[in-house]
């Protein structure tokens, strides 16, 4: 490593893991400041945008137009994607580090929280996020079969992605095929013979974690009626004085009143249903060779303000079903060699600078954001503050002179990539990607007709 304190030679040169959105932040951060950036930022997957791309849901396009913002920052001087590059297997760690001056690491979480319950790796029992990457045409998960053959699916989780999955599942052909769904994913949920999906919650509608927008769209489903019995939502004293207080936020205010009034309402008889229950908890997955039937304990809420817990209370209830989504939260994955703190599933960091093991002390040169920084939580703007705060962090530290030039730079690195990975894939493939899926898309009438097979990736980005 050269001097720290010797003045600059060349552009400071980042490696950022991860083309979802935090990263784009980072990057964006970085070639915006007047110190002269070098940016490379990397994916395992041939296209960018992270979860914009493969999780948020189909019928939500206009928080996927967030990506035209990317693309600008893509347009920038100094910037290079280099997809289809996994670090930690195509790249160690060490190599990524001895190539660039700092590196962010902003890969997301990409694995599923689990139940710990009987029955959980039954056929029919699957996490959410495989469901949400198999409808999004992830590469991963492109051949995933699910099940729909069963008249009753169940959600287990009251988050933004248990929502987004029930929805999923009861829209007809019409309003699949105006996405840009993945085409495997149009026909499987067109030709469902699911006719009710219960989203189960273990405390009440004062504790859910989904946003209202997200909640007020379920009673509004071409094909389904929304239906939630009063007594499950009647409000405890300990809820009632919470959303009372000033400490209540008012999404919370707001989903309670929302589901008040479903409630209220008589089904209309739409061929469909989704159906909101609280105050239960999964305790058995029941089946033999596949998903049968599901035992909830019912619950009761206990502690106060936002401490309010759900406490498991004497009665049972087993519900039959022949699928069951795990919605309990994304865990992100380790990478070998970088600390990684196994119980909150996020790389070991203070603020964004990576500690080493014994969280004694920052790793020089080494930071994070986004979901594996702060964990799976908040919605897409809010990884911009995530990686500003982080680049504060790096550039701090690069003022104070902690931060010496690599001894190896871009030409090394190109070797690397060269020799390991010969089916990378730059930004201009990524851009013939894109080409090649907006214009089958328009051909069909689509937004976009997305690839799903990496070869067929690779095949298109080399035009
Ligand atoms: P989430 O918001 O953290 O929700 C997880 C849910 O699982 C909570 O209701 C939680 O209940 C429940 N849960 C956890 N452990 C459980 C257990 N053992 N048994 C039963 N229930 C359990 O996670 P998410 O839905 O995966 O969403 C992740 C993030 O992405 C969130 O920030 C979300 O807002 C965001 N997102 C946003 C959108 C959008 O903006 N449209 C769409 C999708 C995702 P407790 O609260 O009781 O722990």
């Amino acid at each position: 490593m050269t001097d720290p304190t010797q003045e600059q030679t060349r552009p400071f040169r980042v490696a950022i893991v991860g083309a979802g959105p935090a990263g784009f932040y980072a990057a964006d951060r970085l070639l915006r400041d007047d110190r002269e950036f070098e940016v490379e930022i990397f994916d395992r997957l041939p296209t960018p945008w992270g979860l914009v791309r493969a999780g948020v849901a189909p019928d939500h396009p206009k928080i996927k137009a967030v990506t035209r913002v990317y693309e600008k920052t893509a347009a920038r001087e100094r910037f290079r994607f280099h997809g289809n590059v996994e670090i930690g297997s195509d790249l160690s760690h060490d190599e990524l580090v001895s190539c660039h001056d700092a590196v962010i690491y902003t890969y997301g979480a990409s694995l599923d929280r689990r139940l710990g319950i009987p029955g959980e790796d039954l056929p029919g029992s699957v996490p959410a996020t495989s469901f949400v990457a198999w409808y999004n045409g992830h590469p991963d998960a492109a051949h995933h079969n699910f099940d729909l053959t069963g008249k009753r699916a169940v959600v287990i989780g009251n988050g933004n992605v248990a929502i987004d999955v029930a929805r999923m599942m009861v829209l007809p052909r019409e309003e699949l095929q105006a996405t840009d769904i993945a085409d495997h994913a149009i026909e499987a949920l067109a030709n469902s013979s699911i006719e009710e999906v219960v989203i189960i919650g273990r405390r009440g509608p004062a504790q859910a974690a989904y946003t209202t927008p997200e909640l007020r769209e379920l009673g509004e489903l071409t094909d389904a009626d929304v239906i939630v019995s009063k007594a499950e939502i009647e409000l405890d004293a300990a809820s009632k004085a919470w959303l009372d207080s000033e400490e209540a936020d008012r999404t919370s205010r707001d989903n309670v009143e929302i589901v008040q009034e479903y409630s209220s309402r008589t089904p209309s008889g739409k061929p469909k249903r989704v159906v909101l229950k609280f105050l239960a908890s999964p305790v058995e997955i029941i089946g033999d060779d596949k998903v049968r039937a599901i035992r909830l304990v019912h619950n009761e809420l206990k502690g106060d303000g936002s401490q309010i817990r759900a406490v498991a209370g004497g009665s049972e209830e087993v519900l039959d079903c022949d699928l069951v989504l795990r919605s309990v939260g994304y865990r992100g994955s380790a990478i070998e060699g970088l600390p990684f703190n196994e119980s909150a599933g996020t790389v070991l960091n203070a603020e964004g600078r990576v500690l080493t093991c014994d969280g004694g002390r920052a790793l020089t040169g080494i930071y994070t954001a986004g979901w594996i920084k702060r964990g799976p939580s908040g919605v897409i703007g809010t990884n911009k503050k995530c990686a500003n705060d982080t680049v504060d962090k790096l550039i701090d530290d690069l003022d104070a002179g902690l931060l010496p030039e690599s001894e190896l730079g871009a030409d090394q690195l190109d070797a690397l990539l060269a020799e390991r990975c010969p089916n990378r894939v730059d930004y201009s493939g990524w851009e013939k990607i894109n080409a090649h899926e907006l214009s089958e898309g328009e051909t069909q009438g689509r937004p976009r007709v997305k690839l799903v097979d990496r070869d067929d990736m690779v095949e298109k980005s080399r035009g």
